[in-house]
């Protein structure tokens, strides 16, 4: 049996590395390594996958963020409510942009981010929603857009975990994580389900006016060549790194659909065990199981994960400590009890081995120990 990772990144470089090796090499052979063709032609095929009008690529998914909320002309005191269960990145640039920061809970059951929480929180300086839609699974998009089309909020969703899955209206349309709201961002970090060998981001609108704006932003706010109508940032992609998302791209369907049979795994497993809660599937979006999280009951998540590790299986707490309580963010002025829900998930949530390579073997070797441990008195 191979080594278990969390994320096996080695497993699919060896189904794909002809193909990526080939794309690369043909980069290098063109020494368009800024603004190579590779660039534009992976902003249209994404365009075309995720059925938005505009694809805007930038260096990684945390500048995405910025360049999103620069483009949206906040200005400092706006407030922008979002989820205190998410990565740093999501909170850390309303901060550095100078936006007051309003955290909200999750729902404890899908992780998404409240959106009764949202409601509560919305004052007459409220400027933007940023829901998160964590562990590859949508907030819910179609009450966000309402409360945010009501209050004239913008709303830019953080989809960085879910490039590729379906939020699902009402009335049954279907749309892609980061094509609903006012911007959507992603990122192509290694780890994420559509990756690339370094950093790498992006933006999604409709709107045409504001993708220029994002991409002048995102060019140091350059309209033609030393004539700047913006202040900008220099967050780019790589064109190798393009390249090897062309590549990529293709199989991110297959991709989704074996982490999502992983996932049918984990949860006909432990569906009925008394110490896990498996992670909720909204009704209204597809799950594409960047992570799939447990909850771990009685306290013993630190001592399974220890054992886990023991036998050889990583395992990961996404997220370890609610962000209000962390010291940068002190200055919030938030007391420590403030966000029961987000500080219960923080000392329960354990994500198990994740990744469209999963061998059977692997997969029923990681569901005997966790079982094994947990039958422990
Ligand atoms: C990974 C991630 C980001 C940031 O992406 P980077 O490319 O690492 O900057 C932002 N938000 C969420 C929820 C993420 O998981």
């Amino acid at each position: 049996m191979r080594d278990i990772q969390m994320v096996d990144l080695n497993a699919q470089y060896g189904k794909l590395g002809v193909e990526i090796d080939a794309a690369i090499r043909s980069v290098i052979n063109s020494t368009a390594f800024i603004k190579g063709p590779e660039v534009k032609k992976f902003e249209e095929e994404l365009q075309k996958y995720l059925g938005c009008n505009h694809v805007i690529s930038c260096g990684n998914g945390t500048d995405a963020l910025q360049i999103a909320m620069m483009a949206l002309r906040m200005k400092p005191g706006d407030e922008v409510i979002t989820t205190n269960f998410t990565f740093i990145a999501t909170v850390e640039v309303v901060a550095l942009l100078g936006l007051k920061l309003v955290l909200v809970e999750p729902d404890p059951h899908n992780y998404n981010i409240s959106v009764d929480s949202i409601r509560k929180a919305i004052t007459p300086r409220t400027k933007a929603i940023v829901p998160v839609h964590l562990f590859g699974q949508c907030a819910d998009m179609e009450s966000i857009m309402k409360l945010a089309n009501d209050k004239g909020l913008y709303v830019i969703e953080d989809a960085a975990q879910a490039t590729g899955a379906d939020y699902i209206f009402s009335d049954g349309t279907r749309k892609k994580a980061g094509t609903i709201g006012t911007i959507g961002t992603t990122s192509f970090f290694p780890s994420k389900n559509l990756a690339c060998y370094g950093d790498g981001g992006a933006m999604l609108t409709n709107d045409d006016n504001l993708a220029r704006k994002l991409r002048s932003i995102a060019n140091h706010g350059m309209k033609e060549r030393y004539h700047y109508d913006d202040i900008g940032v220099n967050s780019r992609l790589d064109t190798i790194q393009a390249a090897i998302l062309l590549v990529k791209l293709k199989y991110l369907d297959n991709f989704n659909a074996a982490r999502r049979k992983v996932a049918d795994s984990y949860d006909k497993a432990f569906s009925k065990h008394p110490e896990i809660i498996i992670p909720e599937r909204a009704g209204d979006s597809t799950h594409i199981f960047h992570q799939y999280t447990i909850r771990v009951r009685n306290g013993k998540r630190d001592a399974l994960k220890k054992y886990l590790e023991s036998v050889k299986i990583p395992a990961m707490i996404y997220y370890p400590g609610p962000l209000h309580t962390q010291e940068a963010y002190r200055y919030l002025g938030y007391d420590e009890n403030d966000f029961p829900v987000t500080s219960g998930l923080c000392s329960e949530v354990l994500s198990l081995p994740m990744h469209p390579d999963m061998e059977q073997e692997q997969l029923d070797y990681i569901i005997l120990n966790v079982l094994k441990f947990l039958e422990k008195k």
